[in-house]
């Protein structure tokens, strides 16, 4: 971590090996860093650096700050992202951000020359989370990390997404930690489908996605419940515009639930994009900042009975910047609190 990192981030405790021990208590991971903010999708891109500024300066105005304990982000090794990702499509992320083109060929994703330096960097820094919450460093942990990654598919950027963070830490944490059952929550207001069809065969992994349909990228729908060995494995929840938490509430309990009596996760991800947001520009979701702090009770009490309260949740979307910075601080106050108490499993 650098001086630079450090003033960016003060008030934050560092994790070991860095510039500051943390207190006794501080059990929650937290991963923010300014070279997130190199991606550059261009002028009033949604997506935008802006999004981070907002997080950290609603980090810095709660009582958040000395609770959570800092992650270095690392780069994520070639190995680890062709662990979803095809080599050809690396190659392509590369190429074109290097040749200063601004849309990847795959579609209509926006790139800028620090794009693959960039993705890369937040698909580590998911991986490092996982460390940290495997290790026992702390209990959970959150990446305020971008560009986001859920449609990133095997081969296409999609979307916002160049890489697809949650599906790589998927996948390293079954093959680097020999973790066998992964959950995976997505409640961002847009289907998940790079990680949908990443891990669509894989059944070490359950995939839970709540999202607006119809809606970009118009997959998600009921019937898509995984292929091969991973049929059974995914529950897709599409939703109207208009449906909020009291729509989304009973879909924990009977479906997610009971499902979870089965597969016992040993450790939880969450695709945690806060476009669903009633203020958010995107989508047509009404989650209040309130309902996500809701939303992170719900995989709190999946994690402390199946998995010893062991969640990464990495940042997807979302895009009215008050909402976004009020609905992180409320998804942390909730990590945080249930991450101070002692989980008896
Ligand atoms: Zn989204």
């Amino acid at each position: 971590m650098d001086a630079l990192l450090c003033s960016l981030t003060a008030g934050l405790v560092c994790a070991p090996g860095t510039a500051a021990a943390g207190p006794v208590g501080a059990r929650i991971g937290y991963v923010w860093d300014d070279r997130f903010k190199k991606h550059d999708p261009g002028e009033g891109h949604p997506e935008s650096a802006e999004r981070l500024d907002a997080i950290s300066r609603a980090v810095a105005a709660s009582s958040l700050q000395q609770r959570l304990t800092l992650i270095p982000p690392r780069r994520c090794e070639e190995r680890w992202l062709m662990a979803a990702h095809a080599a050809d499509y690396l190659q392509l992320v590369k190429a074109t951000a290097s040749s200063g083109q601004t849309v990847l060929p795959t579609g209509d994703t926006k790139v800028s020359s620090a794009s693959f330096d960039t993705a890369r960097l937040a698909a580590g820094s998911v991986l490092a989370a996982c460390d940290a919450v495997i290790s026992g460093q702390v209990r959970s942990a959150f990446c305020a990390v971008r560009p986001p990654g859920h449609h990133a598919t095997t081969n296409r950027g999609m979307g916002f997404c160049l890489f697809n963070n949650v599906a790589i830490a998927a996948r390293y944490l079954r093959l680097q930690h020999g973790i066998q059952r992964i959950l995976i929550v997505d409640w961002d207001v847009h289907h998940g489908n790079g990680t949908y069809d990443i891990l669509k065969q894989d059944p070490h992994v359950f995939q839970f996605h709540l999202h607006q349909s119809p809606l970009y990228p118009g997959t998600g729908r009921v019937e898509e419940q995984g292929e091969g060995s991973g049929t059974g494995f995914t529950i897709n929840n599409p939703l109207p515009a208009g449906a909020g938490i009291k729509e989304m509430l009973p879909l924990f309990q009977k479906k997610l639930w009971p499902a979870m009596e089965s597969f016992r996760p040993q450790f939880i991800l969450i695709s945690a994009g806060f476009d669903a947001h009633q203020a958010d520009p995107v989508g047509g979701l009404k989650l209040t900042t309130a309902d996500y702090a809701r939303l992170t009770e719900l995989v709190c009490d999946l994690a402390e009975r199946h998995c010893a309260g062991r969640i990464v949740s990495a940042l997807e979307g979302g895009y009215n910047l008050t909402a976004l910075g009020d609905s992180v601080v409320a998804h942390l106050q909730v990590l945080a609190d249930r991450a101070e108490k002692p989980v008896l499993k």
